[in-house]
């Protein structure tokens, strides 16, 4: 008895809505129909519906040889003549007219229907399913399209489907399905319960996953990639902890460097304000998250020009994340390098060179250690067995958001050394010498020898030649690597 009236409501909502709960499209544009899920009869396509498939199909099949991603399928155009979209909001158009992809307003790319998420219990399987509207993934305005992989995702256009597909739908069409299919009716309570469990597990899984995607995008430099992925991650941080938990931080932090790479500079200080809210609402706040706020902060105002309060966000990034992650941490050298880029740009060089100097320092003892480590699992190949070596390798491994860290923040030191007026070789041969160690670790071994040559012939003509021997040894390792060629 206790499962009736969910049903009974489902069934008034199918009438109304005219299509059976749990699919995800109500029209008749689309063959088939969601993962599971007859159509109705009432949602098949009219007089002269035949006609119009034929014609979608031809267009989606066009579609599929020009994009890369999976043809969209139109939610209107047989059914009915294809309508304009509702409206335009201030922020697609702000997107039509400049060409880039503005993330919409905080408030509608997070908000669901009713006010879903205050709690940290996930909500009804089905009835989060079956009260969604059909709104554009990215921008939240009227869907016309949606994704043909997954049949689950709508879009309002393809240039959305498009920018939500090479930052992060191709990574998580799939996964989506089981997150976003509702639960049978019908179950007895300790199914329908292991079902939520695991609906967690998936969001928590997408999240990670959605995370350090747009984490590495930044890192990378594609600030506009970034975005659908944070807003993803933003989304279901949301859902999994509700709309006021400190897990949606790190979420909005994303958002804001993406939009403060883009140039959207009020999007990114409306971002950073709800950030900053949670932050003083959570009084067990963890240093790890307010030092990640202080970077942003610090960010947003060495774009906008506000040199010294740039500085002082930056100062207490560095204070909270050495008291936390130690001096000498990658943590805190993140801080340091965004002040010395503060200190470059007012041309105090000093300071600006020996926060460089630093940054290369903590650099260089990170990659020195893990080139040694991975040396270490090497030579202990032959002598233990595949188990201890994978915990070994997987323990002390580089992640991938580290790796395009390094890798961003080394090169431009190395920019900066190579084209200062006054030359110093030691210290540009000292990031040479990190870049080595850290594209031999990423196994782009023609990189890793190109920089570890130029550090070798800038070091044989200083006096102190201590480095030396280390950058021949790892010349010698490069060079050992049997799918290297020169
Ligand atoms: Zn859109
Ligand atoms: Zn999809």
């Amino acid at each position: 008895m206790a499962s009736s009236a969910p049903l009974s409501a489902a069934r008034r909502y199918s009438r109304r809505a005219g299509r059976r709960p749990g699919r995800a499209d109500g029209s008749a544009a689309t063959p088939g129909g969601g993962p599971g899920v007859r159509r109705s009869a009432s949602s098949r396509a009219g007089p002269g519906g035949g006609r119009a498939r034929a014609q979608g199909k031809a267009e989606r099949a066009r579609c599929r040889k020009q994009t890369p991603y999976p043809a969209p399928t139109s939610r209107s155009a047989e059914a009915a003549p294809r309508r304009p979209l509702l409206k335009f909001s201030r922020k697609r158009t702000a997107r039509a007219s400049s060409g880039t992809c503005v993330p919409p307003d905080v408030t509608s790319a997070t908000r669901r229907p009713r006010a879903a998420c205050a709690s940290a219990q996930p909500r009804s399987v089905a009835l989060a399913t079956l009260e969604r509207p059909r709104r554009c993934e990215l921008c939240g305005a009227a869907a016309r399209l949606r994704c043909g992989r997954c049949r689950l995702t709508h879009y309002c256009d393809a240039d959305h489907q498009k920018a939500d597909w090479v930052s992060i739908h191709e990574k998580i069409c799939q996964l989506l399905v089981p997150v976003r299919t509702s639960l049978p009716f019908l179950i007895p309570e300790e199914e329908r319960k292991h079902g939520v469990e695991q609906l967690v597990k998936r969001q928590k899984y997408i999240i990670d996953l959605t995370y350090s995607t747009a984490q590495k995008f930044l890192w990378d430099g594609k600030h506009e990639k970034a975005m659908p992925a944070a807003l993803h991650a933003l989304r279901f941080s949301t859902e999994v902890y509700g709309s006021s938990s400190v897990q949606l931080v790190p979420a909005y932090l994303l958002l804001a460097e993406a939009c403060i790479g883009v140039g959207h500079h009020l999007q990114a200080s409306k971002y950073l304000s709800q950030a900053q809210w949670i932050v003083l609402r959570t009084p067990d706040c963890s240093t790890a998250v307010q030092h990640r706020l202080h970077r942003s902060l610090g960010l947003l105002c060495a774009a906008e020009g506000n040199f010294e309060q740039a500085l002082y966000h930056l100062a207490n990034d560095i204070y909270l994340a050495s008291s936390t992650f130690g001096l000498k941490s990658i943590e805190t050298s993140g801080g340091c390098f965004h002040m010395a880029n503060v200190f470059f740009r007012q041309n105090k060089m000093d300071i600006a060179d020996s926060l460089y100097a630093e940054v290369t320092d903590i650099w260089h003892a990170f990659l020195t250690k893990s080139v040694q480590t991975q040396e270490q699992i090497h030579k202990s190949r032959a002598e233990k067995s595949p188990f201890t070596e994978d915990k070994e390798i997987s323990e002390d491994n580089m992640t991938e958001a580290q790796q395009a860290e390094a890798i961003q923040v080394l090169n431009a030191v190395l920019d900066i050394r190579e084209q200062a007026p006054k030359q110093q070789p030691g210290e540009t041969a000292r990031v040479l010498h990190a870049l080595a160690m850290l594209y031999y670790l990423v196994m782009d071994l023609s990189k890793a020898y190109e920089m570890g040559t130029k550090a070798f012939d800038l070091l044989k003509q200083l006096p102190q030649q201590e480095s030396l021997e280390a950058i021949g040894r790892l010349l010698k390792l490069i060079n050992s690597k049997p799918f290297y060629t020169k």
